[in-house]
């Protein structure tokens, strides 16, 4: 799996979730599918009016989720930026070529005075896989992404006892001095942290 795995995979999802944080501090979301993929970033439509683009050019920060039919979460945090004035039109056509449907919803040359494109190149992906044994997570950037620590770790204080192993889901805790979490399998459940008698586990952030 890599970063341009996900976007193809993402682009047969079709219809993804794009959520922001308005002024007030409230999440929003929305379904989005007027995108066009390149293979490192992700170009989409959307119109002035609509308190998405607003909070697009306030904040820019934009979570988008896609969930395919075989388990598979893939979230793509990123900032999304409107493409340069010149490329404006070119997008929208690239854009109203791929989707059909949204010539019904602006016909004519409406879009022209109502839309505009964003872009999403630099960003983490996560991608979660609930369908295999044990169950399958990692991360990617693409451009000038950073990925965000997250999850479970087991430090020095771990006297040995066996008890994180016992009690995680996944069974993905090696024995040994610390007992080590297989990142890439680990839940982020917490029970390890939960039942650990010597604090020896930390939640990273
Ligand atoms: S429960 Fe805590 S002390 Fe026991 S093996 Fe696991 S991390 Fe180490
Ligand atoms: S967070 Fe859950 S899945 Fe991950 S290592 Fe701890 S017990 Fe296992």
């Amino acid at each position: 799996m890599n970063a341009q795995t996900c976007l193809k995979k993402l682009e047969y999802v079709g219809v993804l979730a794009f959520a922001t944080v308005d002024e007030d501090g409230a999440p929003q979301i929305r379904n989005i599918s007027a995108i066009h993929y390149e293979p490192d970033r992700m170009i989409f439509f959307t119109a002035k009016g609509k308190a998405f683009c607003k909070e697009l050019l306030t904040d820019g920060r934009v979570q988008v989720l896609g969930y395919t039919k075989y388990k598979e979460m893939i979230r793509l945090s990123a900032k999304a930026v409107s493409v340069a004035e010149d490329e404006q039109e070119k997008w929208m056509d690239t854009i109203f070529a791929e989707q059909p449907y949204l010539k019904n919803v602006y016909p004519g040359d409406t879009r022209k005075l109502a839309g505009i494109v964003f872009e999403i190149r630099d960003g983490e992906i996560e991608y979660f896989n609930l369908g295999v044994n044990p169950i399958f997570r990692e991360s990617y950037i693409i451009g000038a992404g950073n990925v965000a620590k997250k999850g479970y770790v087991i430090t020095e204080k771990c006297i040995g006892c066996g008890k994180c192993l016992k009690n995680c889901p996944q069974r993905c805790i090696e024995p040994g001095k610390p007992y080590r979490i297989q990142q890439n399998h680990c839940l982020h459940c917490g029970n390890c942290l939960t039942v650990c008698p010597a604090g020896a586990v930390e939640k990273r952030a």
